[in-house]
């Protein structure tokens, strides 16, 4: 078939014909096998909505992985995105734009609430004030960036950086260096020397290994990945006392968690307000969508990549830059992040009364459905799902995680934890 045929310009009409078995099967043929074979051909998406190759519609609750933060087709993205791609849609970090500048302005703002975005440096703290943004294409990128921030504040004293046990930071070498699993891991070794895993939320493991060869902290405050797992508000703020007393940085990555996921701007305000980070990372929600990554950092941090230390091709690109400023506008706008927190909390309760679910950990609109050991593995749970029309997923063996559009109804929350109360009631049925 011509592509002119495919997309339906051909007497064969509109690429719907292709079956989802077809696409599968193409798929197979012409992808690289590094995800097993997707689960679906997806088509077209509106609001909360997909639709597959076969005309099958699906309520979305887990939005592409937490980054389709205002659904499918949402007005604002598809008008910024369009308007800036018929002004200007590229120039390479050899030139600025007006998106890139204010996008790195209004992440200042949103990060770092209590910091003056673009202001001068205040003083001898060289905490205050001074926030500066490195705008990339994705999550493991922005880390990276993290990553060489780390390891230019240690230097040859502070070879060692801290993250956490189960602690998922990205794919690429240096984010993968800070990423936990060994299934991910041992393929790619030697990776990145120097770090080192402490189980997440130990105080007292984190005490002990702190100190002034310590370049930095990795974590995530609510783990994603380890199946929504949260970090208690003592730890948040335990590690930031101890990072400040040595001398080391503290690196939140809320790739996963930020852009209003949980309620708040960003997980860290929520779960331990006053607890400000030297560095974070954020990608996912960030454009809605489209493919963007940000690295926020204020006082020193935001100063030690110099000229030529980092670059890239893309980052900051206009049009992802105005897809971002879009979302930031649309989160921004009253009464959003508050429906988002209370929705999430009345969800979590609601799904907490099914019988088989032991609890639900997360907040706001990022939540893991705990299952209770004699309840079927969560695999199987998503698939018997997704043929009732409903997409999540299993990041582990006893968790489904939801993520949905943060413009998800009640209604449609409800519909969902029904359906998940008759597919346990006919999987527990001997
Ligand atoms: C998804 C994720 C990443 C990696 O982001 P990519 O855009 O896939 O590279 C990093 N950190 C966390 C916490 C994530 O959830």
């Amino acid at each position: 078939m011509s592509p002119a045929e495919e997309h339906g310009s051909g007497e064969h009409g509109p690429d719907q014909r292709t079956s989802g078995e077809q696409w599968s099967q193409r798929y197979a043929r012409a992808v690289m096998n590094t995800f097993g074979p997707p689960q679906r051909a997806l088509v077209r998406g509106r609001g909360t909505r997909v639709w597959d190759a076969d005309g099958r519609e699906y309520l979305d609750l887990l939005a592409g992985i937490a980054v389709n933060c205002l659904g499918h087709a949402h007005p604002a993205i598809l008008q910024a995105v369009t308007d800036q791609l018929a002004t200007l849609g590229h120039v390479s970090n050899f030139f600025t734009t007006p998106a890139q500048v204010r996008l790195a302005e209004r992440l200042a703002a949103i990060v770092f609430p209590e910091e003056r975005a673009g202001s001068e440096p205040a003083g001898q703290s060289g905490a205050g004030g001074r926030v500066r943004v490195f705008l990339a294409n994705s999550g493991t990128e922005a880390n990276e960036a993290a990553f060489k921030i780390a390891r230019r504040h240690g230097g040859a004293r502070r070879p060692r950086i801290l993250a956490l046990e189960q602690a998922f930071h990205g794919r690429t070498m240096g984010a993968l260096a800070l990423t936990h699993k060994s299934a991910y891991r041992d393929p790619f070794e030697p990776l990145p020397g120097g770090v080192e895993f402490l189980p997440a939320g130990d105080t007292r493991a984190l005490e002990r290994a702190m100190g002034p060869d310590v370049a930095a902290l990795f974590i995530e405050p609510i783990q994603g990945e380890a199946g929504v797992r949260e970090l208690g508000e003592d730890y948040l703020r335990a590690a930031r006392e101890l990072t400040r007393s040595a001398g080391a940085l503290l690196i939140c990555d809320e790739v996963q968690t930020g852009m209003g996921r949980t309620g708040a701007w960003m997980a860290h305000h929520l779960l331990a307000p006053g607890v400000v980070p030297d560095v974070v990372t954020l990608a996912k929600g960030l454009g809605g969508g489209i493919p963007i990554g940000a690295l926020v950092a204020r006082g020193r941090a935001a100063e030690l990549l110099g000229p030529g230390q980092h670059g890239t091709t893309f980052g900051g690109n206009p049009v992802a830059s105005a897809a971002a400023l879009a979302v930031i506008e649309t989160i921004g706008e009253p009464g959003l992040l508050d429906r988002v927190r209370r929705l999430g909390d009345q969800w979590a309760r609601e799904l907490a009364q099914l019988p088989q679910v032991a609890q639900v950990r997360g907040r706001g609109l990022l939540l893991g459905v705990g299952l209770s050991p004699d309840a079927p593995p969560a695999a199987q749970l998503a698939s018997a799902l997704l043929e009732r029309g409903f997409i999540v997923n299993a990041p582990g063996s006893d968790t489904i995680r939801l993520a949905p559009p943060l413009i998800l109804t009640s209604q449609e929350a409800s519909s969902f934890t029904g359906a998940l109360a008759q597919v346990l009631a006919e999987r527990s049925n001997p």
